[in-house]
């Protein structure tokens, strides 16, 4: 992809943090390669691949040789590589603690997808790791680097809506492979709630900076559909947010691609519809001033997010969406979980403050 006129050129190598990717799937060939070419601080040193063929087809594409492409069995040869300052795991979820874990006993910072893990148990244990191996650790939630997002989040905690009331946020898609890995227990360790439903339970986190301190949920698994043998088809949670906000969350693997967010407080309102794809978000300000919809220079979200954790690396800082907002998350969805199961109304920890699992926030949030 060329590089588009308005944007800086990107610093030369020896300035910038050379990542490894680990997996080699749909996220890395669609998303990855094009975002790593408009990184102003990142680059691709190295991959590691399933097997050897892909990761040399692979290769080619970031420009790299068959030197740079490792399996998950010569993984820990990368330990000799000095221009692999971080790693990024984008594997289903239940493979991210054995790579983080092998990743930061080599002394490398680590970038890992989201969710975390498979639940908040596996998820304190990639923390511990990190922390043990004094390596920082990112959670890659990419909503958190656009600026239509942080637009909504100024909107709601700059007072523009007013006192917040309600929160909506519905995050679907249909999944119809009955043999992917995300349908799979031992693999995702859930099933839209922890793909998709993440979103907007973090988005709703990130917009009012705070933590919910009780979930009600029901869910739903069909039976005789092969799809949904392990995994849910949908989940609907409703959260309670200090200072009785209440906020719906929706998710599903079976309903029509929607993604929203609506925040509805005294005196506004905003929507973002579509509020979690790769581009295209849409934003929408409704408050005294009247009707509003924000308009942004282009941007790729990847590219935000390495470019971030790339400078919390060079300089030390913890990152804005760090290990330990990932393992909150998964404490608020397995609390969504045991409520389903149970019937009952699950209470968290109160917490008081804001943005409490969050670092350094990003320098240029979306620019
Ligand atoms: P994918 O199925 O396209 O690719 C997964 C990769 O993992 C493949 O290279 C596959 O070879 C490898 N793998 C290793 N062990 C495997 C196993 N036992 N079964 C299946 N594949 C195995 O998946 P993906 O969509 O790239 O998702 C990978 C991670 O990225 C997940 O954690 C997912 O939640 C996350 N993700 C994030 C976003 C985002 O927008 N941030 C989008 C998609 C996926």
């Amino acid at each position: 992809m060329p590089q588009k006129p308005d944007l800086p050129a990107p610093k030369p190598r020896s300035e910038r943090v050379g990542f490894a990717l680990v997996g080699l799937g749909k996220l890395t060939a669609e998303q990855l390669i094009p975002a790593v070419r408009t990184s102003q601080d990142a680059y691709v040193a190295a991959l590691v691949s399933s097997e050897e063929d892909k990761g040399e087809e692979f290769a080619r594409a970031f420009d790299l040789t068959e030197q740079d492409v490792y399996t998950y069995d010569t993984f820990e040869q990368l330990a000799d590589r000095d221009d692999v300052q971080a790693v990024y795991i984008v594997l289903p979820n239940s493979k991210h603690l054995e790579f983080v874990r092998r990743a930061a006993q080599m002394g490398k910072h680590v970038l890992c997808e989201k969710p975390l893990s498979v639940n908040a148990g596996q998820a304190r244990q990639i923390v511990d790791a990190c922390r043990e191996a004094g390596v920082l650790l990112m959670t890659a939630y990419r909503c958190q680097y656009t600026p239509e997002h942080w637009a909504a989040r100024e909107a709601v905690q700059s007072g523009a809506l007013g006192r917040v009331k309600l929160l909506d946020s519905i995050h679907a898609q249909v999944e119809d492979d009955p043999e992917a890995w995300r349908l799979k227990r031992a693999l995702a360790g859930g099933g839209p709630l922890l793909d998709v439903g993440i979103y907007s339970l973090n988005t709703m986190q990130f917009v009012t900076g705070q933590e919910p301190e009780w979930v009600f949920a029901a869910q739903h698994q069909p039976a005789g559909d092969l799809r949904f043998r392990e995994v849910e088809e949908s989940v609907s949670a409703m959260l309670g947010f200090p200072g009785g906000v209440i906020a719906n969350l929706q998710t599903s693997y079976g309903a029509y691609n929607t993604a929203t967010l609506r925040v509805m407080g005294e005196d506004g309102s905003l929507l973002m519809d579509p509020a979690f794809p790769y581009g295209g978000l849409g934003l929408e300000i409704t408050d005294q001033n009247g009707t509003r919809q924000p308009a942004f220079p282009e941007y790729n979200q990847f590219s935000l997010e390495f470019d971030h954790f790339a400078q919390c690396i060079q300089q030390g800082r913890a990152p804005w969406t760090p290990g330990e907002e990932g393992v909150q998350d998964h404490v608020i969805m397995d609390a969504i979980y045991e409520s389903a199961r149970t019937g009952q109304v699950v209470r968290l920890s109160p917490q008081t403050g804001t943005d409490l699992y969050r670092g350094t926030p990003p320098e240029r949030p979306g620019q």
